[in-house]
């Protein structure tokens, strides 16, 4: 579908101070005096234009601190009439939306946990048919960019035309430097795929702790992300949920002072010149590399008819293990990663196995035909 974005570009939403679009707040609402002076010292700042609290928290394990509530939905009325500064918080299902809307909340977000569930997604969709909020939708856990843009279809189907995403990272099951690996290539994609959607990235949750926060924001940045929503605290260390990540508004505005802000374009004619040059090489050597694979699958095809004939299987693992020690020490050596190389001959050896499947399959047929 068409999604209807009206005039959704961040810089017509309310609050907007400039880029990037901030969000900031603590993790969790746990008490009015936490709230409330959070807020202030955030208000000062005067970067920031969405004050974000979780009221419903949806933890991993029971028995942790799950939201005050909508106890806290007061506390963010509060902190708009006395700081001026927007409120938001995560919604899970119908219930929330309609509390939410109920106390004033300018911005709402779906979780990752809940962007999963199309059920959901559409129940609270429901929810919003037909009212103007501010509606983020975070990615999935996991990666999945299908159900995330299914989601903010959703969302849009409801209505709403300031909606925007968030890029919170993805899960993974072994033990890695960030709490959910970024896997920048999602939110890339969704902004080829969705041109004008906002997409803001949340530091916060994909590194887990405050020692990333910076490099990870940076790296949005430099990606042209509209906005960051970054968690603070003013006593991180004693915070109710995600300790390890959240931030002093204090922190928060030494964090943004080290941000980098580049253009996303130049108008400078000799720029552009420059640049113009150096893009066509590099659409020269594309074309190299697709001449190649091209190359390289014949050759793969003639082998598969060998094999074939010869009554031999298509996967020869003593050959595919010198192929990839051989091209990773190459690799190396000439300061590619690791990470590309795996990725890019994993992915050229099965092209070449399935080239080689063809082969041998359309054999088959011709032969079962003749019989
Ligand atoms: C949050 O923003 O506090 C949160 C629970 O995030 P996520 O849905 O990304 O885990
Ligand atoms: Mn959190």
């Amino acid at each position: 579908m068409v999604i209807n974005l009206g005039n959704s570009l961040i810089k017509d939403w309310n609050g907007y101070k400039g880029r990037p679009f901030l969000i900031s707040g603590p993790c969790s609402a746990e008490t009015e005096e936490q709230v409330m002076e959070t807020a202030r010292q955030l208000a000062k700042l005067n970067e920031v234009s969405v004050y974000r609290a979780g009221i419903w928290k949806p933890r991993t394990r029971p028995n942790s601190f799950e939201g005050v509530g909508s106890e806290g939905l007061k506390w963010l009325r509060r902190v708009k009439q006395e700081t001026g500064l927007l409120v938001g918080t995560e919604v899970a299902n119908e219930k929330h939306v309609y509390e939410a809307l109920k106390y004033g909340v300018d911005m709402l977000w779906i979780g990752a946990r809940t962007s999963v569930n199309p059920f959901t997604v559409q129940e609270i969709s429901d929810a919003l048919n037909g009212v103007d909020v501010m509606v983020l939708v975070k990615n999935p856990i996991n990666p999945d960019l299908e159900l995330w843009i299914g989601a903010i279809e959703r969302i849009a189907r409801a209505g709403i035309t300031r909606i925007g995403a968030i890029h919170r990272g993805f899960s993974s099951y072994e033990k890695t430097l960030y709490r959910n690996q970024p896997n920048w290539q999602l939110p890339i994609e969704l902004r080829r795929r969705i041109p004008d959607l906002p997409i803001i990235c949340d530091p916060s949750h994909i590194s887990g702790s405050r020692q990333y926060l910076h490099e990870i924001s940076q790296k949005a940045m430099d990606l042209n992300f509209d906005g960051l929503m970054i968690e603070s605290h003013i006593d991180p260390a004693n915070a109710l949920s995600d300790a390890a990540q959240q931030l002093t508004p204090n922190d928060l505005k030494e964090l943004l002072s080290r941000l980098i802000y580049r253009n996303a374009s130049t108008s400078d004619p000799k720029l552009l010149d420059v640049l113009g040059e150096l893009r066509q090489q590099i659409d020269v050597y594309d074309d190299h590399l697709l001449d190649l694979m091209e190359q390289r699958m014949k050759i793969a095809e003639t082998i598969g008819q060998y094999k074939k004939e010869n009554n031999i299987t298509i996967l020869q693992s003593t050959r595919w293990d010198e192929i990839i020690n051989k091209v990773m020490a190459r690799g190396k050596a000439k300061g590619l990663s690791a990470d590309l190389i795996d990725t890019i001959f994993k992915a050229i050896h099965q092209e070449s196995i399935n080239h080689q499947m063809k082969v041998m399959n359309n054999d088959a047929k011709d032969h079962d035909d003749k019989k």
